[in-house]
């Protein structure tokens, strides 16, 4: 097992910004960890074990929290929660509707991101309302953790993380909206990266008081597509258990870091247009390995 930080992943996708990277520039995470390199799209990782992400299934669940958060009671967050995968799950490929389909698994009691490679699991939606324990994500509005495996590119797990310390809301007058945050975590969840298009839910950076993450811009569609193409019998989504079972309780206590942050604070002194407009939620990107020894 072991954890990247991707914060060069930020600096690439700003880089392509600057040389006005075009829509159609999607990323996809991968499996790459060591010797790796960018293309000249400015996101895609060249290197001996560069496998895109993906879920083995055509059918995932979801679940938020039982307490959601005290900004946010449950049935508003499980509503936005819905929104946002929905958004996902609608994306209009060209040849068909997306191969991938969510299920609402309800309020679970764990409220801890982790992945048991023996025992039941749950993909959970969870809110850290008291303290928001990543010290060196200290402005991050959401962490998602993407468990995979390292030699076949299964995603196995995902969870997601909101720091409820900061101002999440749902409705008017929007602060840091759920919907919007959630929409943009679940592109990760799908097992996407930050994109360079300005116009993507997955391109880093995010308004505050804005709900326009919440639409899938074009680029988020291909990029949803091509690791989910439409299927020839798309199926009903009858079964979205979770790799080794599905569990509302916490099973071994958490391990693993976060994937993705939506993080609060200054932006960097590049090239972005309209930079000074935004009141800056700049994005940090981690994701967890799963070891060899525990990907079966
Ligand atoms: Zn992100």
């Amino acid at each position: 097992m072991r954890t990247d930080h991707l914060a060069l992943a930020i600096a690439a996708a700003a880089t392509s910004l600057a040389l006005a990277t075009p829509a159609g520039a999607f990323c996809r995470t991968t499996t790459c960890t060591e010797n790796c390199t960018v293309a000249a799209d400015g996101c895609t990782e060249v290197g001996p074990h560069a496998l895109a992400l993906s879920w083995p299934s055509t059918c995932v669940s979801f679940d938020v929290h039982q307490d959601a958060s005290s900004h946010v009671p449950w049935g508003a967050a499980d509503t936005a929660a819905r929104a946002a995968f929905g958004a996902w799950e609608a994306a209009a490929c060209t040849t068909g509707t997306l191969g991938l389909k969510f299920q609402d698994y309800g309020p679970i009691t764990c409220a801890q991101h982790e992945y048991n490679a023996g025992q039941g699991n749950a993909n959970v939606i969870v809110f850290r309302d008291e303290t928001w324990p990543y010290a060196g994500e200290a402005n991050a509005l959401a962490l998602t953790t993407v468990t995979f495996n390292v030699d076949t590119a299964e995603i196995y797990d995902a969870d997601i993380e909101v720091n409820g310390t900061a101002n999440i809301t749902t409705g008017m007058p929007v602060g840091y909206d759920l919907q919007a945050i959630l929409t943009h975590e679940a592109g990760h969840f799908l097992g996407l990266a930050h994109s360079p298009d300005a116009t993507a839910t997955m391109f880093p950076r995010y308004l505050a008081g804005s709900t326009s993450l919440r639409s899938l811009a074009a680029d988020d569609v291909a990029g949803a597509c091509a690791a989910y193409p439409p299927r020839a019998e798309p199926g009903d989504c009858s079964d979205a258990t979770p790799r080794h079972g599905f569990s509302s309780e916490c099973a071994v206590p958490p391990t693993g870091k976060g994937s993705c942050a939506l993080r609060s604070g200054p932006l960097p002194a590049t090239g972005w247009v309209g930079v000074s407009l935004l009141s800056g939620l700049a994005l940090a990107v981690r994701r967890r390995r799963q070891g060899r020894s525990r990907a079966s």
